[in-house]
């Protein structure tokens, strides 16, 4: 069953800001929201304070998120419903969305992940959904390509993104007669 991952416009500016903010490290956070067995709705991004660290302890201290946990349900009507971390550009080497084995390995099962590449780009983008389900644009030289992954029963796969904020951004432009 494919799942769908819908982003709220707080949360996909709080995926810009947390990627950008810390490039060219990498970011990671967790992702507040409800879901239903087909749908998960991401209503905030939430950046983790320990995520300057190597990446394979950012993914330990993932762990004691169960505190988290505790704290958002007792707290708010939202629900923990995955996480997100972005993959930078590092030297020449360009970023993807693509989950790397440690990715996969420290994925939990019945919750989201969202990966966010970075890289240096020249020209502007406008936002648009690309294939796979990915969204993609450019913001102030960056450019940003976001990808969700859901994992049910052990199984990863691709979930594709609805993020109708974003697409208000490509609505405006399509409008425009010079686009193409
Ligand atoms: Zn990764």
């Amino acid at each position: 069953m494919t799942v769908e991952v819908y982003l709220s416009e707080n949360a996909f500016i709080g995926l810009l800001v947390s990627t950008i903010e810390v490039y060219r490290r990498e970011c990671f956070g967790i992702l507040l929201g409800h879901s239903t067995p087909d749908r998960v709705f991401v209503d905030f991004a939430v950046p983790y304070q320990t995520a300057t660290r190597k990446f394979r302890e950012v993914h330990i201290d993932w762990k004691r998120s169960a505190r988290v946990e505790e704290a958002v349900r007792g707290t708010s009507r939202w629900e923990l419903v995955g996480d997100y971390h972005s993959h930078a550009m590092y030297g020449p080497l360009r970023a993807s969305t693509e989950l790397s084995t440690e990715d996969q390995e420290y994925f939990t099962d019945r919750t989201v992940g969202i990966v966010v590449a970075i890289n240096d780009i020249r020209r502007p983008k406008r936002w648009s959904y690309s294939q796979g389900g990915i969204i993609s644009g450019a913001i102030n030289g960056y450019s940003i390509r976001i990808a969700a992954y859901a994992k049910r029963n052990g199984q990863i796969d691709k979930a594709p993104i609805i993020c109708p904020y974003a697409v208000g951004f490509m609505g405006q432009r399509r409008a425009s007669p010079r686009a193409g």
